[in-house]
């Protein structure tokens, strides 16, 4: 199956308001064109110095997601060609991106990385970790950041059934961060989760958004 099939099956399969990113790490620029000739122009990277040697040889439209764990002091170039940084995990990482953006005059969205999983390994945000931040409004006054949603990922497990009960934690905390501390930004909206492996529970569970890299690409190159 060629890049461009897997892509078609995978979205014929997605309900329409469910958007896919292509997961392009450790993957060569060639492979990744093949996806944008097939119409796939949001494009997923998980390490700062990949993303920047990838972006320039790339068609301007490619909306970039930065994924992966994210050290403070690697954020310019994750911020200088990132869309949307999924992988905020910690308010320092926050207060980094929103300083950097600021000081290079761009815009940029982010979402906040919840960690549901039981491997101690994943980063992110414990949910009630997460609220006392809101309640505390120290999610707030930010001007050139805007916080979309959440993105989460579950336990590399064949137990779908806490798979299922993860997602549903994390679609859970997205809505009541949403009711309650994000009311007043109708672009609070994006609930990022599902892999290859795992994207059609993510998506029974209310995932927005999957991040689909192995079923479109093959095994990682490099
Ligand atoms: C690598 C990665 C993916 C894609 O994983 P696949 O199993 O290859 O689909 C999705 N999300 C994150 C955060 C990743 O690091």
């Amino acid at each position: 199956m060629s890049i461009a099939d897997n892509i078609a099956r995978i979205k014929s399969q997605l309900p329409p308001s469910v958007e896919l990113v292509a997961v392009s790490k450790f993957h060569p620029v060639e492979r990744l064109q093949q996806a944008i000739d097939a119409g796939q122009l949001l494009l997923g990277e998980s390490r700062a110095q990949e993303l920047a040697a990838k972006a320039p040889q790339l068609p301007q439209q490619v909306k970039w997601h930065f994924i992966g764990h994210l050290q403070t002091n690697k954020v310019r170039p994750v911020v200088a060609h990132a869309t949307i940084i999924e992988s905020i995990d910690s308010l320092r990482l926050l207060q980094a991106v929103e300083m950097e953006a600021t000081r290079t005059s761009r815009q940029i969205d982010v979402l906040l990385q919840l960690h549901v999983a039981q491997e101690q390994t994943k980063t992110g945000f414990a949910i009630e970790e997460l609220l006392t931040h809101a309640t505390l409004q120290r999610l707030d006054n930010l001007s050139h950041v805007r916080i979309r949603g959440i993105m989460a990922m579950a336990s590399l497990t064949d137990d779908n059934s806490q798979i299922q009960r993860e997602f549903t934690l994390a679609r859970n905390a997205f809505e009541l961060l949403r009711d309650e501390f994000f009311a007043h930004q109708p672009l609070f909206d994006i609930v990022s989760m599902g892999m290859s492996d795992d994207w059609r529970i993510a998506v029974d569970c209310g995932s927005t958004m999957v991040r689909i890299g192995t079923a479109i690409f093959g095994p990682r190159e490099y």
